[in-house]
């Protein structure tokens, strides 16, 4: 699934320049707002998940590469400070380079690829931060079954081997179904033995998709996590696999949350929706989470950012329960100022535990 956020990738591979960490830890103090930001840029897919509505509901049309850095302007004057790149398949963008290169210069910026086009835009990818492989299982044929092309796995595995060979920061991001959910920790392990981090996302779909921006999660009984206590098991195992792996990027705290969901179907966080987070989608509209209805144009976002009805759909949403998607939990459970500094508290156990080895 081409959604998620990586405030992670600061780490001890961190490629993030001073410079740049003095400019996010300036604008951190000044705005404790909405520090992260998911650009779903384009619509367009080459792949055909099972799990996923986008392909289903593709569209030609998006911004053009000057409205979307006039966009990144404004999100960086409103407080973001990390952002992430989706889709679709954002590498579909033939400006991508260019947009990558102008959102790194004052973002954490992480990109998606579905693993098909990463290795033939080597050169469009070397200034980010993360780029995040999406790869489901070790298993090849399995995995091409989920993505719905065949070569998917193979392409996937070449693109992140290339990239780490060229010393772009790659990880893998499984998405954590009833599919895969008996192998993710030996996906894990597989991946981080060799230096790979891994995030997650956690299989999602959208309950009423007609009532948001856009589409993401499809329903699939297949893929619907039917064995909470597995899940929970594995959120255990991460947790402990983290004191001596530097590799796993997703937090303690979020996985403390999805154990607690798994368990007892409970939420131990509010949602922060239009708080902590928001999204754009491919034509620059502006929303909480992509399951809720545009709020404005990007291009509208600073008159109406501390309006009344921004502070109303903050609360409001903060008691909405509609989905479990992992990016937005984390962008949740890590709200502010507090927030951000127990990610970085969070890498840093887990590089001070694997150091000590
Ligand atoms: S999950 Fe990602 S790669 Fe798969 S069809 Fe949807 S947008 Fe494309
Ligand atoms: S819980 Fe939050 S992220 Fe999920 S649908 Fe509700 S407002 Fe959106």
């Amino acid at each position: 699934m081409e959604y998620y956020v990586c405030c992670g990738v600061v780490g001890e591979n961190s490629m993030i320049d001073r410079s740049k960490i003095l400019d996010l830890a300036r604008r951190s103090l000044k705005h404790d707002g909405v520090h992260h930001a998911q650009w779903f840029i384009t619509r367009k897919c080459n792949y055909r998940c099972r799990g996923c509505n986008v392909w289903m509901d593709s569209s030609p049309v998006e911004l053009s590469t000057e409205d979307v850095k006039r966009g990144l302007d404004i999100l960086r004057d409103i407080g973001v400070l990390e952002i992430v790149f989706s889709g679709g398949n954002p590498l579909l963008r033939d400006d991508i380079g260019e947009i990558l290169d102008y959102a790194s210069k004052y973002f954490i910026t992480t990109v998606y690829d579905n693993g098909s086009l990463a290795l033939s835009k080597i050169d469009e990818l070397r200034n980010v931060d993360f780029v995040a492989i999406s790869l489901d299982t070790l298993d090849e044929s399995k995995n091409d079954y989920l993505k719905g092309v065949s070569g998917a796995w193979r392409r996937a595995m070449e693109a992140i081997e290339a990239l780490k060979k060229e010393g772009i920061p790659v990880g893998v991001s499984p998405t954590i179904s009833q599919m895969n959910l008996h192998e993710i920790v030996d996906f894990t392990r597989y991946f981080t033995e060799r230096k790979i981090p891994v995030w997650y996302s956690l299989y999602a779909y959208d309950y009423q998709p007609a009532k948001g921006t856009f589409s993401i999660g499809k329903r699939n009984d297949e893929y619907e996590i039917r064995d909470g206590n597995a899940l929970a098991e594995v959120c255990d195992k991460l947790m402990s696999m983290k004191r001596e792996n530097g590799y796993i990027y997703i937090t303690t705290r979020t996985l403390e949350a999805v154990k607690h969901l798994a368990l007892t179907g409970e939420r131990i966080w509010r949602c922060k929706a239009l708080k902590s987070f928001l999204v754009v989608d491919h034509l620059g509209r502006v929303s909480g989470c992509h399951c809720k209805e545009p709020v404005a144009s990007i291009f509208d976002l600073p008159e109406i950012w501390r309006s009344p009805m921004i502070k109303r759909l903050q609360k409001e949403y903060s008691y909405c329960t509609d989905c479990i998607y992992l990016c937005y939990i984390f962008y949740s459970v890590h709200a502010g100022l507090t927030g951000l500094l127990s990610i970085l508290f969070d890498r840093w156990e887990s590089i001070k535990a694997y150091m000590g080895k």
